[in-house]
């Protein structure tokens, strides 16, 4: 999960990095109040987890406390790219001198992570990095090894960075590591007129792995948009909403991704994937059956399992008692193959609910589903 730039700046303040005073809020009447503590001028700057907010109109400059209030009152609300900013972070400015960029980002392929830096930072770091790549200086980094004085002075020196870079590239791999980041971008890292190094704006992205680690940050308040997927998601079930009109419920991830594919190659398109796992038991049958139904571009559900450890007789089980709970509203197509199916198609047929139908193979049922939803 990324997090926020105030939190960034927590982060950096704690590992000994130098930042701006700041202080957050919703309320244009607390930024009067906040700007009135950091000394009357501040940077207003939206809280989203987006780049590009200087140029979005996101990051301004306010004289004044009234100017700070007024400001706040423009900036909250503002759409960023898809983001709606519900918190400012009001800071001291800086006085800039120079802005540089600095980074350090999980590098997969390599098996290892990479030192991005360079002497032109500020707010178009991907424009320098396309009109003039020497400008960029890309260091990998041992993780093993980590960034060491050693390390930090090469980084600084490839990128061109003054030498009193180097205690801040140490503890920016601090963060990383203690934090469980898999991103750490620093953009502008600033040398202000007075010659200090500041850490003006900050970005961190946390290895959700290791979200047990990192409870203080609580969850994700922008991971799901999607009021369907915030309610499965209440629900623990494994759901991503799709543009179709075919509901999807199968078990384990593989399956039900090839079944998205398959209903996509019968002609129609799969409305969600919901990779109800190993446990078929009705409740979780139920949960995701009313997730499903309560989508109002689904006209069919297709229910693809595969019986293993728990077998298919547990699975229509399963269905039949969510059946009690829920309320059909849509015709379901119910396929049942492996451990035990037999006796869960007989369950099913001797339930003999009248929007309920069962098809022995996955094409069948994925192109019975799909006729049912084109035709509905
Ligand atoms: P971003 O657009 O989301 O990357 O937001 P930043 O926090 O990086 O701010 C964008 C730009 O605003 C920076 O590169 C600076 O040029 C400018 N800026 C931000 N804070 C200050 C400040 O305290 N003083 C000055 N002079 N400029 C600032
Ligand atoms: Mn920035």
């Amino acid at each position: 999960m990324d997090l926020y730039e105030h939190q960034a700046r927590e982060l950096f303040e704690e590992h000994g990095i130098l930042v701006p005073r700041a202080e957050v809020t919703d309320s244009p009447k607390e930024a009067r109040e906040i700007a009135r503590r950091l000394g009357g001028r501040v940077v207003v700057k939206a809280q989203v987890k987006t780049g590009g907010r200087g140029k979005a109109g996101g990051v301004k400059l306010a004289a004044d406390p009234a100017a700070a209030e007024l400001t706040a009152r423009q900036i909250l609300g503002m759409d960023i790219e898809g983001h709606r900013v519900g918190t400012v972070m009001l800071a001291q400015p800086v006085d800039i001198g120079t802005e540089f960029y600095v980074s350090y980002v999980l590098d997969r392929a390599a098996g290892g992570f990479l030192a991005i830096a360079s002497a032109e930072g500020g707010m178009d770091i991907e424009e320098v990095a396309a009109t003039r790549p020497d400008a960029v200086a890309r260091v990998p980094v041992d993780p093993a090894e980590g960034v060491t004085s050693a390390k930090a002075g090469e980084i600084a020196e490839a990128a061109g960075l003054p030498p009193q870079t180097v205690d801040v590239l140490v503890r920016l791999w601090e963060v990383l590591v203690r934090e469980d980041a898999l991103l750490v971008e620093v953009n502008p890292l600033v040398r202000t007129r007075q010659g200090q190094i500041l850490a003006l704006d900050g970005k961190v992205t946390l290895d959700d792995n290791a979200r047990f680690r990192q409870a203080r940050w609580g969850a994700d308040d922008t991971e799901h948009d999607d009021a369907l997927e915030a309610a499965a998601a209440a629900k623990g079930l494994n759901y991503v909403k799709l543009d179709g009109e075919v509901g999807v419920i199968g078990n384990g991830a593989g399956l039900v991704m090839s079944t998205l594919d398959v209903v996509a190659g019968c002609g129609a398109r799969p409305a969600n994937f919901l990779d109800i796992g190993g446990g078929a038991s009705a409740r979780i049958m139920a949960d995701g059956l009313s997730v499903i139904l309560s989508d109002p571009a689904v006209k069919s559900v297709f229910v693809n399992v595969f019986g293993g450890i728990t077998a298919c007789d547990a699975v229509a089980d399963g269905i039949v008692q969510a059946l009690d709970t829920v309320r059909l509203t849509k015709p379901l197509v119910v396929r049942l193959d492996g451990n035990n199916a037999p006796r869960g198609r007989a369950i099913l047929d001797e339930h003999a609910h009248p929007l309920v139908q069962q098809v022995t193979t996955m094409d069948g049922a994925a192109r019975r589903a799909a006729e049912l939803a084109t035709t509905a």
